[in-house]
């Protein structure tokens, strides 16, 4: 028997169920597939949970620095595991419950518990029932890279998932990728009492960041003793004993690292590998990515892509706001379209890295003319109060148009303060409106007007 619906939605992640909840609204009969947890990534094994963790390892970190501020624990801090665990699982566990409860309770949706596949074009399977739909949304999102490394199917590895169900402290914990995921996991682990080591094929960490920002968050992880191993390459991996050995290739290679555990974070690939695609028709490129125009439809009219799975963002945000665009598009009679998106988001190690728009090397290569303004946290007030003085700020401008074209704060607080720079961006008015504005006293958003007053040319720019 197949069942029709006006829209199918595949996948709960941070789309799909924003999406249920409009088209319910505007009185259609929707069903919603899920296979596994629902919420999916953000919630259950990425942005949520790791805050979370990081948080705890903050709380570490800072109780470990609490002589210099001038207040006595009275002996060595500790770590309880399991109460970290539980209090992530806390977190996390309550924003699964809510989407699933959401969508449970939502009019005209009927949810369905597992892996849904296109039959054909307007055709979707979840187990034995048969759906159909004129409208179809894909939010299948993606997972880790398990890369092709001999040995890597005889030792126990550990990814981003299965990270969630770690009570214990590993003695060693070996990372392999030096981006954005491992170096969170990498300082967290640190700072909970593990000894950590960072594999990197590259010469340089978050090699999409520029080498100062590289160059800054290799000091900040060094100074806590995460080991880091660049310009190596992974060429084996092998357990001995109670070990596992990474054997190691390259200009900065040592021959081997030995560890407890071993944290895969090479990389992210989308789940459009089991979803019947070719049966719809559905174009997808080279990487497996759902080829989608800028409001997010596919090569199949009444087919849609958003999310991790279009190739088009990998953060909550921009999940967020492809069913925004989607929305606008089919419900409001309201254009919206990717393009409009400026390119933000944030690394939460400590300090966290907030970054908007272009970098200094995509600047320097735009052919604009470009002014630069930097600034060291160590001239921030707020971060010498609080003994948090690592990082920088700095901005990029061209100088022509006189628009903000980017911008990088690492430091602490710098995951906030960088919207004061991205909500101008999205005005598209001058930088000067910054620079002329009153910020409040003491914080760091406080100085990026005076950064701003202390433009130079960008060497290199045209
Ligand atoms: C460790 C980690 C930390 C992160 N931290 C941040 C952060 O701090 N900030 C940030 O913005 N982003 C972060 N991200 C990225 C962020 O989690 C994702 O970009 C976000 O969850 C958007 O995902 P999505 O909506 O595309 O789909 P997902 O959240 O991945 O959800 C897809 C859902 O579809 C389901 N599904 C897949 N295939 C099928 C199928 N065939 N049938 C039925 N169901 C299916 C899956 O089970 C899953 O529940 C992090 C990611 C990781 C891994």
């Amino acid at each position: 028997m197949t069942i029709a619906y006006d829209a199918i939605v595949i996948g709960t992640g941070q789309s799909g169920p924003f999406l249920a909840r409009r088209l319910s609204a505007a009185g259609m009969k929707i069903a919603i597939a899920e296979r596994g947890l629902f919420g999916g990534t953000c919630v259950n094994t990425g942005c949520i949970p790791t805050k979370a963790l990081v948080a705890s390892a903050y709380a570490a970190h800072l109780t470990s620095r609490a002589a210099e501020f001038g207040v006595t624990i009275g002996g060595p801090v500790g770590i309880d595991m399991k109460r970290v665990k539980a209090r992530k699982d806390e977190i996390s566990g309550a924003s699964n419950h809510s989407v699933e409860s959401g969508l449970r309770k939502l009019e005209n949706c009927t949810v369905y518990q597992g892996h849904a596949r296109f039959e054909s074009q307007h055709e979707v399977s979840v187990g034995d029932v048969r759906l159909t739909a004129s409208r179809i949304f894909l939010n299948v999102g993606g997972r880790a890279v398990i890369p092709s490394i001999p040995g890597l199917d005889q030792v126990p590895y550990l990814t981003n998932s299965s990270m969630m169900q770690v009570d214990f402290l590993p003695k060693h914990l070996i990372i392999l990728g030096g981006s954005y995921i491992g170096l969170e996991f990498g300082q967290m682990y640190r700072r909970f009492g593990s000894e950590v080591t960072i594999i990197e094929n590259g010469p340089r960490l978050i090699a999409r960041e520029d080498e100062d920002v590289s160059a800054a968050i290799l000091d900040i992880l060094q100074r806590e003793g995460v080991q880091v191993r660049l310009s190596s390459k992974c060429r084996s991996v092998a357990k001995q004993g109670d070990d596992i050995v990474a054997s190691l290739d390259g200009p900065g290679a040592v021959p081997e690292v030995r560890g407890s555990h071993l944290l895969l974070a090479v990389g992210r690939r989308p789940n459009t590998d089991d979803l019947g695609l070719e049966k719809a028709g559905v174009a997808v490129d080279a990487h497996g990515y759902i080829q989608v125009d800028d409001q997010l439809r596919t090569n199949v009219p009444g087919i849609w892509g958003m999310g991790d799975c279009n190739g088009k963002g990998a953060f909550t945000h921009t999940s967020y706001n492809d069913f925004e665009i989607v929305a606008a598009n089919i419900l409001d009679n309201d254009l919206r379209k990717v393009s409009d998106r400026i390119r933000t988001y944030g690394l939460f190690i400590d300090p966290p890295l907030g970054r908007a728009g272009m970098n200094e090397a995509e600047a320097r290569n735009s052919g604009r003319k470009v002014l630069i303004g930097k600034r060291l946290m160590t001239k921030v007030g707020r971060a010498v109060e609080k003994s948090e003085t690592l990082g920088f700020m700095k901005v990029l401008i061209d100088a022509g148009s006189m628009r903000i074209l980017g911008a990088a704060i690492l430091g602490t607080g710098g995951d906030e303060a960088i919207h004061c720079i991205l909500d101008v961006m999205y005005a598209d008015k001058p930088y000067t409106v910054i620079q002329r504005a009153v910020h409040i006293h003491p914080t760091v958003s406080e100085l990026i007007p005076t950064m701003l007053g202390e433009l130079q040319p960008l060497e290199g720019a045209s």
